[in-house]
């Protein structure tokens, strides 16, 4: 076998890149010289565009998912002790927002084929303070909503949707974005569509719609001017005290311009990942992502390859390693919940709570997969695995 230095790459193949190129910097220089910087016509714009995009009746502009997922609790009036069901296989993002109320993140399992919540799971959480289930499509993947929906409707609880992976995906047919109370997006550098930090709150309700818009910049009302009209359009009053998550327009004109561009970067990121597939599917040391159903579609924000551990001699943190030494960026999602010290010490969470995510998290890597990627990169990143395969078979 050839020493490895034959197959290294000249350059580091970061794990991400935004594809972003002189459209988004003549979108942004243009509002920069128009002199409004915050929250305005670009964000305004920015809603109606993603909201037509994903199909949701409303769409409010912020600047983060957490703020986003903060917004929806908020609309529902998350109170101190009552639970969220929110599966141990995620980000940090989703279970803070329920500790932002003093409430409860309960933690639920995961399937093992698409390590998004198990419905079944969900339903043996509920209790009487059960107010909120967050599911996550992890990697773009989409959580069986159906089976979620139902089990909401059942106990008369809200779903909210973290979809910071999940744009564009589909579930049967729909868009996400279009089928629950609330779906939350993520915008930050890393996602499928950037605009450095933002995110976006889709949901059904107009109600919900107008209590985001007010508590996302101070609890502000600015419908008390349109109501007593002899007051000036200085006039507001604040009905509650909340938050700063509006979206500059300087952010919401990045937006504009990679929203123009979603269905190529999806195209390509789509492409890249059957190119994986079609060459990790044959070493039985491997196990691939499973696509979208037919009538679904994954995102392919992430391309979360699994280790068959017992078919090599190496451990994921090696594989990791080995991947470094080839110049190849990869990351590991996630580090279920339970494992961190703030949820085992707050809630005496154990690691034989959930001995799915346990085992799936051992031997999970994400590699690279976003539009900027060559087709040379493409087969670095598949000669770069295959080596590490083929000389750490047991
Ligand atoms: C990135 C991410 C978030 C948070 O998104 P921000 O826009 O950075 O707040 C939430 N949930 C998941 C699963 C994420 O990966």
């Amino acid at each position: 076998m050839s020493t490895i230095e034959t197959l290294v790459r000249e350059s580091f193949l970061p794990f991400a890149q935004p594809d972003v190129d002189e459209t988004e910097i003549a979108e942004v220089a243009a509002v920069i010289r128009s002199g409004w910087l915050t929250t305005g016509a670009a964000a305004a714009r920015l809603e109606s565009e993603f909201a037509a995009a994903v199909g949701a009746k409303h769409a409010v502009a912020v600047n983060s998912c957490t703020a986003a997922m903060h917004l929806a609790l908020e609309s529902i009036k998350l109170r101190a002790g009552e639970e969220v069901i929110v599966p141990t296989y995620t980000f940090a993002a989703t279970a803070e927002v329920v500790r932002y109320f003093g409430a409860r993140p309960v933690l639920v399992g995961v399937e093992p084929a698409t390590l998004c919540i198990a419905p079944e799971k969900v339903e043996a959480a509920i209790t009487p303070r059960t107010r909120a289930i967050i599911p996550v499509h992890i990697g773009g993947r989409c959580a069986e909503m159906d089976e979620l929906l139902a089990i909401a409707a059942r106990h008369n609880l809200c779903v909210i949707e973290d979809a910071a992976h999940a744009f564009p995906a589909k579930y049967k047919g729909r868009m996400v974005g279009s089928m629950s109370p609330f779906t939350c997006f993520s915008f930050y550098a890393t996602k499928t569509l950037t605009t450095g930090e933002g995110g976006m709150i889709c949901t059904e309700s107009e109600l919900f719609a107008d209590r985001c818009r007010v508590m996302c910049l101070h609890g502000i009302s600015r419908d008390a001017w349109k109501r007593y009209s002899s007051e000036g359009s200085w006039y507001y009053e604040i009905i509650a005290p909340g938050f700063k998550y509006n979206l500059t327009d300087i952010a919401a004109a990045m937006g504009l311009a990679q929203l123009r561009k979603a269905d190529r970067m999806y195209r390509r990121r789509a492409q890249i990942a059957e190119r994986y597939t079609a060459a990790f599917r044959e070493l039985p040391e491997l196990e691939t992502p499973p696509d979208a159903p037919a009538d679904g579609q994954h995102s392919w924000h992430l391309y979360m390859l699994r280790l068959n551990l017992d078919t090599l001699t190496i451990d994921r943190a090696r594989f990791f390693e080995e991947l470094r030494a080839r110049k190849i960026g990869a990351s590991v999602h996630f580090i279920p919940l339970h494992l961190h010290p703030y949820y085992r010490q707050t809630y005496g969470y154990k690691p034989e709570d959930f001995p799915i995510a346990n085992r799936e998290y051992r031997r999970e890597i994400s590699l690279p997969i976003y539009s900027k990627m060559t087709d040379d990169d493409v087969e670095d990143v598949i000669n770069a695995v295959s080596d590490i395969v083929g000389r750490n078979r047991c």
